[in-house]
């Protein structure tokens, strides 16, 4: 094909040339893409959707993008209209891991591709790549931030520190990651008992937050600061998401914490969402785990893209990500800490988010 067919080609894909990319082989020219996200309740989900529409779009796919409103029974359901619908890849950021075997053996009999999108796909042979971060290193970014303010890390204290520990939903496989990450980091010191649970709340089962909900979250450290902190301060707060965080910090609040005579404990975060850095600007919650979605979005489009044409997605792990039924190839991104002194650096001067957003 001439330069002026390419052109009329890559236009009538609804993209510019100067796209880059080449022109679609025969199986994925102007294919839809199903992509199934799992709530518009949290900022980070609809700013990935928007992203790998954008992505996807750009190398000229169509996209049908859903979102299962944490529900897992819609997302299967919503899922299961991909299929019919002819759609000619997944990508999938489950509700429920657990959820989704049955459906993704309609997705593989009709030859459908599936892409894990952020959170790995529990129990199916059918999850194809593994697109996400790097999920224990989430974790640990959040423990060490917590002993390096304590001042544990570089032992110019020596506590003990009261701390009290979140995690995320018990249906997301991300959750034991993150939450394993931490515990390796604080794990020593609450050996130590430099770092103290006074809840005595410490295995994952105790801590997880259905959902992710911020309210649930709220609800259980209320409970805690009236049943455990009569007359001691909490000191850290390990919060797995900036939901959670805002949450906590609520309940916090609540009991006077933020006062000149009550400073408010170190919380973590994660995800880098508006509030939460509106919040970290305001001295309220202290950091987050930056995320780029910009990053996610192009490497399962990518994937996608790869299979597609009958080439080999590229990945940069093999080994850790094993689903109970196959060890799933992955890309693994990295995740960056940003608190206060380096939020405008990453987030910012980025183009991550606008500065008129979090100002
Ligand atoms: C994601 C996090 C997010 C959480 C709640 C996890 O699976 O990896 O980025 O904070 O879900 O939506």
């Amino acid at each position: 094909a001439g330069a002026a067919s390419l052109a009329l080609t890559l236009s009538a894909c609804g993209q510019s040339s100067e796209g880059g990319s080449e022109e679609s082989g025969d199986s994925a020219k102007g294919a839809t893409i199903g992509i199934a996200m799992p709530t518009k309740s949290s900022e980070r989900w609809i700013t990935d959707g928007k992203n790998v529409v954008t992505e996807l779009e750009s190398k000229g796919y169509k996209t049908k993008l859903v979102y299962g409103e944490d529900d897992p029974d819609q997302q299967v359901s919503q899922v299961e209209n991909l299929i019919t619908q002819g759609v000619k890849a997944l990508i999938i950021a489950a509700i429920d891991n657990k959820s989704m075997n049955n459906v993704l053996q309609q997705a593989k009999d009709a030859n459908i591709p599936v892409i894990s999108y952020d959170r790995l796909i529990l129990g199916s042979q059918n999850v194809d790549y593994y697109a996400s971060f790097d999920n224990e290193k989430v974790g640990e970014l959040q423990g060490t931030y917590i002993v390096e303010k304590l001042g544990l890390k570089d032992g110019s204290k020596k506590g003990p520190f009261n701390i009290e520990l979140f995690a995320g939903s018990n249906d997301d496989n991300n959750t034991r990651y993150f939450f394993g990450g931490a515990m390796k980091v604080l794990q020593p010191y609450i050996d130590k008992k430099q770092l103290v649970v006074r809840s005595g709340q410490t295995k994952l089962n105790q801590v997880t937050t259905l959902r992710w909900d911020g309210g649930t979250a709220q609800k259980r450290m209320d409970d805690i600061l009236t049943s455990a902190y009569k007359s001691e301060r909490v000191d850290a707060v390990l919060s797995p998401y900036d939901g959670i965080s805002i949450g906590i910090l609520s309940a916090l609040k609540s009991d006077d914490y933020g006062s000149k005579s009550k400073p408010l404990p170190i919380v973590t975060g994660q995800d880098a969402e508006v509030a939460s850095v509106k919040s970290i600007i305001a001295d309220q919650q202290s950091m987050s785990v930056f995320k780029d979605l910009r990053e996610l979005a192009k490497v399962s489009s990518n994937m996608v893209d790869a299979l597609l044409k009958d080439k080999k997605p590229e990945v940069n792990d093999t080994k850790t990500y094993d689903n109970g039924a196959k060890v799933v190839p992955a890309y693994l991104l990295e995740p960056v800490a940003v608190d206060k002194s380096n939020y405008q650096k990453e987030l910012i001067d980025s183009g991550y988010l606008k500065e008129s957003d979090v100002k």
